[in-house]
């Protein structure tokens, strides 16, 4: 069940992050009707605190987005069902074997039930947005796609959800490639499917990876959706990287900034990390010149998980384990590329670790990125809140940066410091965003606002003289 969202007219005494560690003013925000926030102001100090109880002020962020999260396939492993598909070498063809096998079982039920789990424990965790992939194919038809809308209307209230008709499979080789593609033609001309997403490396040979190419961007542009391509998930050098067909693409076809508002998205993308600085530099070049509005997601769990070397490790018996996954950081600052990060898989063989958490991924972030100071944790949960948003082209939610403002959509995430390990004593603070980073609060310490309302979880406390009510 989706949540129940209370509207709320404002917030009292609550912190806004600071580059300070110690913000030492509180702030009051007020709310527009339609969501918005329409004033940010300092808590008065001769305001009547008696009904603010002794609890540290909550930081108020940003809320938190999935760029990019497969809807269909999550929790396959938490379901009896298939528990027979579960891992037993862990290998990329593994995954898609297993999972093409899973998909066959796919019913509504099914689907929705694992769908409102992953939307239930997103929601939780501060997610008020998501690119949310769904397969459309030979195997499932349909059948993803119409339990996607399903839950698209029924959490709306509660979260905006951008649906992807997502080829997973090939559509210009093997036995269905032609079927696969004319029920993904077929999808988008459904009202709810927001992005066509493709997959060109599961094709047989490079000439049909790049005739997807071609079709995808035609496809998406005829149909005016945002594109957004899974590519060039190798660590073989000798594999030729395609994100040249796609700039080369967007250009015939005219896809630029000023051509549409329909973005690009280029996901996994770990053979570019064997690209040197020429090749960065170019891509960046060609990018920034030609205004192609193309972002990257650096879906590290699943890169990490099994994107090694066509080798598979190290030399005569040797445990080097080279993982290969987007430097998202740097491809910002050194390179001036839009780059976030993504979920990508929850639960299933893709990925069956780590939870359905962007500010879980932010954290992972700081290890794999070599990313420890406090303005890499900024950017970083940039890349999980506001910049995720913008590079999956949604609007709603507002902002830039790791701060709230006037006229921003009110999609908000309290970090609270109540108490959660049951031992009485006062729970520590977090008071910064870097500090929220580096240790992401249990869900207990996030209360979670949509448009200017708030989802009452269990542990959200009416009296605690933050919230003040319509
Ligand atoms: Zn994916």
């Amino acid at each position: 069940m989706p949540p129940q969202l209370t509207p709320l007219h404002s917030l009292h005494h609550v912190r806004l992050p600071s580059s300070s560690s110690f913000p030492s003013s509180t702030w009051d925000i007020t709310f527009e009707t339609n969501g918005c926030i329409k004033a940010l102001t300092p808590t008065p100090t001769t305001n009547d605190t008696s009904s603010i109880q002794d609890t540290e002020p909550p930081l108020v962020l940003p809320a938190l987005t999935h760029p990019h999260i497969h809807l269909d396939k999550a929790f396959i492993h938490s379901d009896p069902k298939y528990a027979h598909l579960a891992p037993t070498t862990g290998t990329f063809n593994e995954a898609l074997t297993s999972t093409t096998t899973a998909k066959r079982s796919f019913e509504p039920a099914d689907l929705l039930k694992r769908g409102s789990w992953l939307l239930a424990e997103s929601l939780a965790n501060g997610v008020t947005a998501l690119r949310a992939f769904v397969e459309v194919d030979a195997t499932v038809q349909h059948t993803c796609l119409d339990a996607a809308l399903t839950l698209k209307t029924h959490w709306a209230e509660a979260c905006k959800i951008q649906l992807v008709c997502f080829a997973q499979d090939p559509v210009f080789s093997g036995p269905h490639g032609g079927e696969n593609r004319r029920l993904i033609e077929s999808a988008l001309l459904r009202d709810g499917v927001d992005v066509l997403g493709s997959t060109p490396y599961v094709e047989s040979d490079a000439e049909s990876a790049k005739r997807n190419i071609e079709w995808a961007v035609q496809t998406a542009l005829a149909h005016d959706k945002h594109l957004d391509f899974h590519l060039d998930y190798t660590l073989d050098p000798g594999r030729e990287p395609l994100v040249w067909t796609v700039l080369d693409a967007l250009r015939r076809w005219g896809w630029t900034g000023k051509s549409t508002q329909k973005r690009v998205m280029l996901g996994h993308c770990t053979r570019l990390t064997l690209f040197g600085e020429d090749e960065w530099a170019r891509l960046a070049k060609e990018i920034a010149e030609d205004e192609l509005p193309v972002s990257f997601v650096g879906l590290p769990t699943s890169d990490l998980y099994m994107a090694a070397p066509p080798a598979g490790g190290g030399k005569n018996g040797g445990m080097a384990t080279p993982r290969g996954t987007l430097q998202v950081p740097r491809l910002v600052r050194e390179y001036g590329l839009d780059a976030v990060v993504g979920v990508n898989n929850v639960g299933n063989a893709f990925t069956p670790w780590a939870a359905a958490d962007p500010l879980g991924l932010a954290c992972l972030g700081v290890g794999v990125y070599q990313a420890g100071t406090r303005a890499d944790a900024e950017l970083l949960y940039e890349c999980v809140s506001t910049r995720a948003r913008a590079a999956i082209g949604i609007e709603e939610g507002g902002g830039a940066g790791v701060t709230v403002g006037v006229g921003d959509y009110a999609d908000l995430l309290l970090v609270y410091a109540r108490d959660d390990t049951g031992c009485d004593v006062v729970a520590r603070p977090r008071n910064s965003v870097a500090e929220v980073v580096w240790d992401p609060p249990s869900k207990i310490n996030r209360d979670v606002i949509r448009q200017g309302r708030l989802m009452l979880s269990p542990w959200v406390s009416k009296q605690d003289g933050v919230y003040e009510f319509v």
